[in-house]
């Protein structure tokens, strides 16, 4: 398999490099620089902000039929970068070639996805509330609304998802869906693996006949050119996965703008597993298993780790830190996060009232560190909230309680979170019902008997969450519903039926599903 030493950005239909400082992405398993690449600026973000502010109107306009069309190219043409995709992204994340493989799978299979959902049309929620001249005391107006592409989206991929989380991403497929230009700041661990990307996209605007401004590749390392991006005023809405620290960062600059913009930012999560007094009696080991191989899974660089385990004192930590101590190692992602991965498992070892059970910070080579499990009282734990941050990569905190009232009061006091997990068979336990209402108010998904990594591609689903595990709770970043982050609704009041959208129209040309006087229907209108 080759790998791509091709690292352009991309603007306006033309590859290029950046005028700015180089930088290289790091080969995390064979500890070896790759290919430089030069970051963009000032320069190439105004030509980038130009070119989608000119495509805008333009992509406004298509039709799902043809937006579909382009989506479903895309994919193709991901697809046909081969095997050098995988060699590629493997060389830049240091994750393994299955997993790549799926990953590509998801990406692809998420773009058609959306493809099938602008098809359709219905997405678009067309509502309409037909007028009542005779109405008293007033007469009532006809109202119709429907949901509308947004304009230029700036879109930030995380480190841990090259593929599916990237350049040409779920938050990608999403505002291209919803008819925006984008504008992705690549990753600066991935910029070869983002400049594949950028030629499949090229491919596809060109046989499709789209503006040119459809998508910008803009490369770059350092906070700059992306806080910049956010804060251009051409820019109208962001998605972002990430660190807290980079979220919030941007969430603040969209803020302060003279127009703030909506930011759709996934950031962190220790998704709690709450283990219940039942399953310590009956099935642990199983349990213990199971959960070690979750904490070990990609070396912890999942967005759902479980980063903490809730239960009574017992054999389960150590247990689980048997089973731990068995799971092979991974491969961090990159020597940044390798080096804060060792950093944040030294400090919480330096903590007295924290028991480290297997692992800990002393690996030889940071980029490939041990599994770790640390133990800690409930009373500790709720006294010290700075153990709610966050540790991203393969560890993870258990919780000790003395008795299940313990355990929801450390339930009180988790922060906002993806998922949570509860372990039972027990259901008719009568505090489960309040552990269930508590963690559904901190966490987006709460799942039952599982394990919280893999995030399940389906309407229903929802990863998200409120604050810090995400930035808008009612949104999801996975799943159709994530096309409607990058809309907005807009209203017609007594409007011409001839001046309508067609969405709106009487006749109904796109035979979608809207909503008529508050019900459902497919029906035209007859006046
Ligand atoms: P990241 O460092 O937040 O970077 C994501 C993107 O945002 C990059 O393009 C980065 O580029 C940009 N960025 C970061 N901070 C910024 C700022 N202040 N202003 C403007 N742009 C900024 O996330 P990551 O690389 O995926 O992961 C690194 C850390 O994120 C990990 O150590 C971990 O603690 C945390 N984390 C990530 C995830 C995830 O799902 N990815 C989940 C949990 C935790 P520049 O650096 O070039 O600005």
């Amino acid at each position: 398999m080759t790998i791509s030493s091709d690292t352009s950005s991309y603007i306006a239909g033309n590859f290029l490099a950046g005028a700015g400082n180089s930088f290289h992405a790091w080969d995390p398993v064979n500890n070896l620089a790759l290919a430089s690449c030069g970051s963009c600026g000032t320069e190439e973000l105004q030509k980038a902000a130009h070119a989608a502010q000119s495509a805008a109107p333009v992509l406004a306009k298509k039709s799902g039929q043809q937006i579909a069309e382009f989506l479903q190219t895309l994919a193709t043409e991901i697809e046909n970068l081969g095997e050098q995709l995988i060699a590629t992204g493997m060389a830049e994340s240091g994750l393994p070639e299955a997993r790549l493989q799926g990953e590509r799978g998801r990406t692809c299979g998420q773009i058609r996805a959306f493809a099938e959902l602008v098809q359709d049309g219905s997405w678009v929620q067309a509502s309409i509330d037909t007028a009542i001249a005779d109405r008293q005391p007033l007469p009532k107006p006809d109202i119709r609304s429907q949901l509308t592409a947004l304009g230029p989206v700036a879109v930030f991929g995380a480190s841990n998802f090259p593929f599916a989380f990237g350049s040409l991403g779920g938050d990608s497929a999403a505002a291209l869906a919803a008819g925006n230009p984008i504008i992705v700041k690549g990753h600066p661990s991935h910029p070869a693996t983002s400049t594949l990307f950028a030629q499949a996209m090229d491919k596809a605007i060109r046989s499709c006949d789209f503006p040119s401004g459809t998508f910008a590749l803009l490369q770059g390392d350092g906070h700059q050119l992306g806080g910049d991006l956010v804060a251009h005023p051409s820019v109208k809405a962001v998605g972002f996965t990430g660190s807290v620290a980079g979220g919030r960062a941007l969430m603040d600059i969209a803020a302060k703008r003279p127009e703030p913009i909506p930011v759709y930012a996934e950031m962190g999560s220790i998704n709690p597993v709450f283990i219940m007094p039942d399953v310590l009696q009956n099935n642990s080991d199983s349990v213990a298993a199971g959960l070690a191989a979750s904490i070990a899974m990609g070396a912890g660089q999942f967005c759902t780790s479980p980063g903490l385990i809730v239960t009574l004192a017992g054999d389960f930590a150590e247990q689980t830190s048997k089973h731990l101590a068995q799971q092979a190692r991974g491969h961090m992602l990159n020597p940044g996060i390798a080096n804060a991965f060792k950093q944040s498992v030294a400090t919480r070892c330096e903590d007295q009232d924290i028991e480290l059970l297997t692992g800990g910070a002393g690996a030889e080579n940071p980029l490939q560190p041990e599994n770790s499990l640390m133990k800690v009282s409930a009373k500790n734990f709720i006294a010290k909230p700075e153990l709610l941050e966050e540790i991203f990569g393969p560890v993870s905190l258990l919780v000790e309680c003395q008795n299940i009232k313990e355990m929801q009061d450390v339930a009180e006091a988790m922060e906002g979170n993806l998922t949570a997990t509860i372990h039972t068979q027990a259901y008719d336990q009568p505090e489960l019902k309040p552990l269930l209402e508590q963690l559904s108010k901190v966490a987006g998904r709460v799942l039952f008997n599982g394990y919280p990594t893999g995030v399940e591609v389906c309407p229903s689903m929802q990863h998200g969450g409120p604050y810090p595990a995400s930035s808008a709770p009612a949104t999801t970043s996975v799943g159709a519903a994530a096309i409607f982050r990058f809309t907005s609704r807009h209203a017609f009041q007594n409007c011409p039926d001839s001046l309508l959208p067609a969405a709106l129209q009487n006749a109904n040309p796109l035979n979608i599903w809207r909503q008529l006087n508050g019900q459902p229907s497919q029906a035209a209108i007859t006046q």
